[in-house]
């Protein structure tokens, strides 16, 4: 990525003649799919959601069409009519996670819950173990968090992001990618991440290789003020991503300490990976990147995934209206409280899920990103770089990318063509580097950062 080329001193940086990301053709999947996404599709979700009275996780399933049982088998039969039979290709497969939760202090009587998984089988046997993942919490809460009865139509948190849940399914059903996309719609968040916590857990046990997680909570109401400016703010949604893993392993921290990259987690690396994707494919709604995990005394299900070692980011609007999120519907001195229907903006929510879709398509037809990516520091020289390359048999080449230390992202690339080395004439000590692998129809992977080895 070059966007950023302007602000620093190009001529100590710009390395050796021909430092250009290689010329790729441009896929044309990802514009088609982003066309195929419909906001009147994503308000009438958000108004069947809303229309399930609460989806409060420990509500009751004894009234015909309300409560989260109602919602969860609504869910289910939407994303089962997403079916295609699509010849020689693997079917679409959509499964509930039920499981025994114990008494935890927001559920202190324990109980089941469940969430609602549909899989898009990848397409390419070297690439279809790995899974990539859009996020969304279904249930919701009115004021008291405990309140199982009250209305909590919870349209922005979170019937938003389980719309476009749906609407992704929808599109991506009838064009599976390379790997493999699993859409997850979790309940028990506003109890404690817990059908997150269970889902992330299952997978770790199981050894599912999870690239990535998108997770999105609160993706459809653009108008709150944001850092004391007043909205609409249609053009930005916030995607968060943690920057030292929440759950190191073993040496792992004090090698953060010594390379200092602490900006450099898996995590961080999609979050860049979302903004290249925006530039790209010139997304009408962009990300503005944070770098912290989430909002203060604030927490979703990317962090459940997060703390089993999983990369996963959080997309959620750019501000807060207090008097809608976690309210109960009422009205006082002329002030709507409550979390409405009515303030989802679909055309933002349209935008979102656009932005969410197209990365997941570059994602998931991407090369995996190159394994064991290091800097060789055995000698004092500039920056020589190996790495293995990858198993999937349409990867044509790697790019080396570079930045400043102080840079949040990367400002430049080099092609160095369909190899496992590469020396450039730039100071190793100066800048941070990392490398990408490309395919020949144009998709790129997300970076690995290069660690040092002496060798
Ligand atoms: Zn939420």
């Amino acid at each position: 990525m070059r966007a950023a080329a302007g602000v620093f001193c190009a001529a100590v940086l710009s390395g050796p003649a021909g430092a250009q990301p290689a010329a790729l053709p441009k896929p044309e999947l990802p514009a088609k799919v982003m066309a195929e996404i419909k906001a009147d599709v994503l308000r009438k979700h958000v108004d069947t959601l809303c229309g399930f009275g609460t989806r409060h996780t420990l509500s009751s399933d004894k009234v015909f069409g309300k409560g989260i049982a109602a919602a969860r088998d609504w869910l289910q039969r939407t994303f089962e009519d997403c079916q295609r039979s699509i010849p020689g290709q693997p079917l679409l497969n959509v499964y509930l996670d039920v499981f025994e939760q114990p008494p935890v202090e927001r559920m202190p009587n324990g109980g089941q819950i469940v969430n609602v998984v549909a899989v898009i089988p990848g397409t390419m046997p070297e690439a279809a173990e790995r899974r990539y993942y859009v996020a969304a919490h279904y249930d919701s809460i009115p004021t008291d968090k405990m309140d199982n009865t009250s209305d909590a139509p919870g349209a922005n948190d979170n019937a938003s992001g389980t719309a476009a849940l749906l609407e992704i399914c929808r599109v991506l059903a009838a064009r599976p990618l390379e790997s493999t996309v699993v859409l997850l719609a979790t309940a028990g968040e506003e109890q404690g991440l817990l059908g997150a916590r269970w889902h992330a857990a299952d997978a770790k046990e199981k050894g599912r290789d999870v690239r990535a997680v998108l997770n999105n909570d609160i993706v459809g109401d653009p108008s709150p003020a944001f850092n004391g400016e007043k909205g609409p703010h249609a053009g930005f949604v916030r995607v968060f991503s943690e920057g030292i893993p929440s759950n190191p392993r073993g040496l792992q921290l004090a090698e953060i300490r010594r390379l200092a990259s602490e900006s450099d987690s898996p995590s961080r690396q999609i979050a860049r990976y979302v903004a290249e994707v925006a530039a790209w494919e010139n997304t009408r709604v962009k990300p503005m990147m944070v770098f912290r995990p989430d909002r203060f005394l604030r927490g979703g299900d990317h962090l459940a995934f997060n703390d089993q070692g999983f990369a996963a980011v959080r997309f959620t609007a750019m501000g807060e209206d207090y008097t809608r999120q976690h309210q109960d519907v009422k009205e006082v001195d002329g002030v709507k409280y409550g979390d409405r229907a009515e303030y989802v903006d679909a055309e933002y929510l349209a935008g979102v899920t656009r932005l969410n879709a197209a990365t997941l398509v570059h994602l998931a037809n991407a090369p995996r990103e190159p394994a064991a990516v290091r800097i060789v520091t055995a000698k004092l020289e500039a920056g020589t770089i190996r790495w293995e390359k990858c198993p999937e048999p349409d990867t044509s080449g790697y790019e080396v990318v570079w930045r400043e230390t102080t840079s949040p992202v990367w400002q430049h690339s080099k092609d160095v063509g369909n190899v496992a080395e590469a020396r450039l004439e730039v100071s190793k000590d100066n800048v941070y580097f990392g490398v990408r692998a490309y395919d020949k129809d144009g998709y790129r992977s997300p970076v690995s950062f290069a660690g040092a080895a002496v060798e």
